[in-house]
């Protein structure tokens, strides 16, 4: 069939093209775009910061209903409303251990263009396959993507749906960083630097696992203004003041028990590391390239028994995580509709800018 696509042939640019997309093939379906979230990873595909193969068509958070199925489809139907995660292999030890988010070829699987069966559905006007991010290519009126990667979601309407797009990439990662691979104790503390919908996802996780004190860092007012609404006890502008001491102060000179890398400066890492707790977690989500930071190992990490981690999309199954993440939302208590800013899917070079100037936290773009 004939969709429409945000194509990238040349690094730094997009071209709205009419381009033929094939039906699913096994195991696969195909979903008629509601929503997609942009995501600082967009810009890295279409910078070409990262290895990208061109023609390539960008957009990892897409959201939609189920409009047909491949066979061997098991848990998707036709009319599902569902959100497109992050792809993994399926077959290396980590995927069949229930973790996806460390498959042994992760960076394939979400860079490499191809589907899990190993190619695209998706070709030109001029016959040549063009590569898909995420397993999707969701900058397009309809994507065809496997099953493992599309998330049926409880929600009532396509409003609701566009509202959770983000489920599938930036407020997992966020969220499932928290609730997933520090799972803090109540009542500790807990610091977010970098209040984008990262961060934010990652705050509002803290106030779901009921962290007492919970510190956002950022240098923009309005996105410190939006970690207090979220729930943030305490927030910190990193260019008018010396966020560690502050943190320091703030705990009386124990530390903050978790912090979350969610600004993608890799010289935060080394703020954060200055005002960890003994025991504490430094959990780190942001793609930084070759960037490199001279830890201090025995005061740092040895003394302080500090864990530092990775945590790739949350560490999380997104089959599970997405669900929970839904009745978070449903409950209140995960409101991600505060961050959104909707755009039609033509103003999508407008939609970039605002989000590359920091004007939207959470630009969506509306099929
Ligand atoms: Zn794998
Ligand atoms: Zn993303």
């Amino acid at each position: 069939m004939k969709i429409t696509a945000a194509v990238t042939r040349e690094k730094g640019s997009f071209n709205f093209e009419t381009v033929e997309l094939a039906e699913p093939k096994a195991n696969e379906a195909l979903v008629k775009m509601v929503a997609c979230g942009i995501c600082h990873t967009d810009f890295a595909v279409i910078e070409q910061f990262l290895p990208i193969r061109f023609p390539y068509l960008a957009g990892h958070e897409g959201a939609g209903v189920i409009e047909k199925i491949g066979p061997g489809v098991t848990d998707l139907s036709v009319g599902d409303r569902v959100v497109m995660s992050f792809p993994s292999c399926g077959k290396c030890d980590n995927c069949k251990a229930g973790r996806p988010y460390a498959c042994e070829t992760n960076f394939e699987c979400f860079f490499g263009g191809n589907l899990r069966g190993g190619s695209t559905r998706l070709t030109g006007e001029d016959g040549a396959e063009i590569g898909v991010m995420f397993g999707q290519g969701s900058f397009a009126t309809y994507a065809v993507a496997d099953q493992s990667n599309t998330i049926k979601i409880d929600v009532d309407s396509d409003e609701e749906l566009a509202q959770l797009c983000s489920l599938g990439c930036g407020v997992q990662t966020g969220a499932g960083a928290v609730l997933n691979r520090m799972a803090p104790r109540p009542g500790t503390s807990l610091a977010v630097f970098g209040c984008g919908t990262v961060g934010l996802s990652g705050l509002m996780g803290a106030k779901i696992a009921g962290c007492g004190m919970i510190v956002g860092v950022d240098v923009s007012p309005a996105r410190l203004a939006m970690a207090k609404e979220l729930g943030a006890t305490h927030v910190i502008n990193g260019k008018d003041e010396d966020a560690a001491a502050r943190i320091m102060e703030l705990t009386g000179g124990k530390g903050i028990n978790y912090a979350l890398e969610a600004s993608g400066n890799p010289d935060v890492t080394l703020t954060m590391l200055e005002c960890m707790a003994r025991a504490g977690m430094a959990v780190l989500v942001s793609v930084t390239g070759p960037a490199a930071v001279p830890i201090i190992l025995e005061k740092h990490i040895m003394n302080p028994s500090v864990t530092i981690a990775g945590a790739v999309e949350g560490w999380s199954n997104p089959k599970v995580f997405i669900p929970e993440l839904v009745r978070f939302y449903k409950d209140g208590r995960l409101p991600v509709d505060k961050l959104s800013k909707f755009y039609d899917f033509k103003d999508m070079g407008k939609a970039l800018k605002d989000f590359h100037d920091g004007a939207a936290i959470k630009p969506i773009l509306r099929f």
